[in-house]
């Protein structure tokens, strides 16, 4: 029928840990934002799934992805502190299959929240830099060793994530405009700004073209005119992001720096159980919220959902359905606000998983 032609369909990929309880949430409520839009198709991926049969990432997956699905979100992927033979990654082997070069990770406190008002979208390049895991160690005659890792950076990516960087820029700026003029509240004020974070003054080759990458790119549409380019040193950029958070609009990084800035931005909002992540590339959308498995709560019903309801908003807004993301962004922004009590550990309260999915559905 017509009906089952025009549902989305989402493929699932809860994968390690708390993974398996904050997925299973953020379906429920993207089945209470638009009750028959959604089909949702699970999907295998893990390191579970690699202890148990051999294969972290099944083909099978990665085949329906790319012929069935219109997005997905996955949990997380446990990562062994020891080399385990013949595993490696599946969500990095994910981002490289699907080329999803950008991880995209808004970091917001909720709209209405006490102090300083932080609403930042760092992008983060996912496909280089130093975790191109080159690595080599050296003896010396003398017996004492040495470690040598190459940074890869290209023109070719670093525009390219560039790109990104200025097209969501003025992307945010229409949806704050939009806001502005049906009477709402945001936290930035100034115009679609970039902030191109590297360490050019030390690395003036690779963090240079980096920098001049951007640079070129926001001389080469005009459209980019609309939006401001300013640079930051990476460890300006930490100093700053603390002293003052509310100056952001976009930062965009070589990948190294993006992890770093990214966890150290979680902070600045309360947990890493609520940042919302996507790896986003031309053809697909995979969210991912920005924590990992979880371990040490994982199994206990405690893990806080926001960062994987978060996440799918987020898939749903690179999926062009900005009204259903919004009510679930306002939701979750009210029960922050209002429900402290009802909130999970991390972030103070004595909730559970349970709890915050179901106050946030109730508002929906
Ligand atoms: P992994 O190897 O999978 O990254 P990890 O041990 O690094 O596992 P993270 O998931 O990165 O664990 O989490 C770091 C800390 O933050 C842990 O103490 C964890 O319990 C906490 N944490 C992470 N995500 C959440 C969440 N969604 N809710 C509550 N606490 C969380
Ligand atoms: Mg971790």
């Amino acid at each position: 029928t017509s009906a089952g032609k025009s549902k989305l369909t989402i493929g699932l990929i809860p994968a390690d840990g708390i993974g398996k309880e904050v997925i299973p949430a953020a379906q429920q409520v993207l089945e209470a934002v638009s009750p028959n839009k959604f089909a949702f198709l699970h999907l295998d991926a893990g390191f579970e799934l690699f202890q148990k049969t051999g294969v972290a990432l099944p083909e099978e997956t990665v085949e329906k992805l790319k012929s069935e699905c219109a997005g997905a979100l996955f949990g997380a992927v446990s990562s062994p502190s020891h080399k385990v033979a013949g595993y490696s990654s599946p969500i990095v082997a994910l981002r490289k299959r699907m080329d999803l070069y950008a991880n995209v990770r808004p970091v917001a406190s909720p709209v209405g929240a006490a102090g300083k008002p932080i609403d930042m979208l760092i992008i983060r390049e996912n496909t280089e830099c130093l975790y191109i895991k080159s690595e080599r160690l050296e003896t010396l005659p003398d017996g004492t060793k040495v470690a040598w890792a190459d940074r890869k950076i290209t023109e070719y990516a670093s525009k390219r994530i560039a790109r990104m960087a200025f097209k969501m820029a003025l992307q945010r700026g229409k949806l704050r405009e939009a806001k502005r003029q049906q009477g709402g509240s945001v936290a930035w004020q100034g115009q679609p700004k970039v902030t191109v974070v590297h360490k050019s003054n030390v690395l003036s080759v690779s963090d240079g073209l980096f920098r001049e990458s951007c640079l070129a790119v926001h001389k080469e549409d005009p459209s980019f005119a609309g939006v401001k380019l300013e640079e930051q040193l990476v460890d300006s950029m930490v100093y700053r992001m603390f002293r003052e958070p509310d100056v952001f609009d976009v930062a965009v990084a070589p990948n190294l720096y993006g992890d770093i800035i990214s966890d150290g931005a979680a902070a600045l909002v309360g947990s890493l159980g609520v940042v919302a992540g996507a790896n986003v590339g031309d053809n697909f959308v995979l969210g991912e919220p920005v924590h990992g498995s979880a371990p040490d709560i994982a199994g206990k019903g405690i893990a806080n959902p926001i960062a994987a309801i978060r996440s799918a908003a987020l898939l749903l807004e690179h999926l062009g359905l900005a009204s259903e993301a919004s009510r679930i962004h306002s939701a979750v922004d009210k029960v922050l606000n209002e429900q402290a009590q009802a909130m999970t550990p991390d972030l103070g309260g004595r909730g559970t998983t349970k709890g915050v999915t179901d106050a946030v559905i109730k508002l929906l």
